[in-house]
């Protein structure tokens, strides 16, 4: 396949924060594999309610010192405006200058929203705040917000986020591509230009990916479905076949001008490392 840009920056991969010390050295060892690749950056996901705060800042202080950019999540549910302030300055200190900036999900018990409601009153803040100092990447969502009250809502508070000042989004991940193809024609006949990067999660385990996907709202189109219940509890095959499905699912998001790809890597270097070597596989 031929892509449409250099290879390096083609991808970026996401992390969350590692929960004890064994889990922070599996993630060096993950992130010097994907570091192969060249990424634009790597992303750290913030806990819901800011329940990895800290652990959030320390994996991206550390990727930074690595030399490669590094690009924490923001969620601003449950926050005040004076602890984003705060972990702002600190990002700006630390010259980390790309954010993922987010609502996020309020942990169960909890009732209070904070003093942010949405996401685009978060981009909004930071740019008060920090000016054009940051790049900031928001939530897209091609198959629609779960809690979106109807399709054409979701899309025009997707664009209030781009109105406040993102500079790219990055999607909730998805198997049909023709939803992202829809989504994007949809960007541009209102005017969005910002490059709009899919998320990518590879296929690995079954059991999880059914319960993630009922969560978020992706959809798993039936023949995907189907073929994988065939598989059973056997990893490997789903392995092999998730590799070979989610590498088309890319090769088509490329060859029709996807700006780059975005993985959800759940802290795992080789089915995502399998994914972009059979991209990158002829160019080398
Ligand atoms: C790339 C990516 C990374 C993510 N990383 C994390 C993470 O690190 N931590 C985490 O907890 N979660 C993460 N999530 C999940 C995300 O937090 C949830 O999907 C959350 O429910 C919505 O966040 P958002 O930023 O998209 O919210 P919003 O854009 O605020 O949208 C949330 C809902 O509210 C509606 N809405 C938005 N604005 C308005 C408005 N002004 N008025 C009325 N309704 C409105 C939307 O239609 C939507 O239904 C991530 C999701 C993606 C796609």
């Amino acid at each position: 396949m031929s892509l449409s840009k250099s290879t390096a920056q083609l991808f970026s991969f996401e992390f969350f924060p590692p929960k004890s010390a064994e889990g922070a050295s599996h993630l060096v060892s993950v992130q010097q594999q994907l570091a192969a690749l060249k990424p634009e950056f790597f992303s750290v996901t913030f806990g819901a309610g800011g329940s990895t705060r800290d652990k959030t800042y320390e994996t991206v202080l550390k990727i930074q010192q690595t030399g490669i950019a590094a690009a924490p999540h923001l969620s601003c549910v449950a926050a005040t405006q004076d602890s984003i302030k705060e972990i702002l300055h600190a990002y700006q200190d630390h010259a980390i200058s790309k954010i993922v900036a987010l609502r996020g999900d309020l942990p169960s018990g909890m009732m209070s929203t904070g003093q942010f409601r949405y996401a685009n009153e978060l981009v909004e803040f930071i740019r008060q705040q920090t000016g054009d100092f940051f790049d900031i990447h928001v939530a897209a969502y091609p198959e629609i917000h779960p809690q979106a009250v109807n399709a054409v809502q979701d899309f025009n508070n997707f664009k209030r986020k781009v109105d406040a000042g993102a500079n790219a989004a990055i999607t909730q991940y998805f198997y049909n591509a023709e939803s992202y193809f829809y989504f994007r024609d949809q960007c541009e006949k209102h005017g969005i230009t910002i490059p709009i990067v899919p998320g990518i999660m590879p296929i690995t385990n079954y059991s999880q990916l059914f319960r993630f996907s009922d969560m978020c709202g992706a959809d798993i189109p039936r023949w995907l479905r189907k073929r994988l219940e065939c598989f059973g509890d056997d990893k490997a095959a789903i392995g092999e076949f998730g590799i070979e499905v989610v590498s088309q699912l890319c090769q088509r998001l490329l060859e029709n001008g996807a700006p780059g790809l975005h993985f959800y890597t759940m802290n795992q270097a080789s089915a995502t490392l399998a994914i972009c070597n059979n991209l990158l596989g002829s160019e080398r």
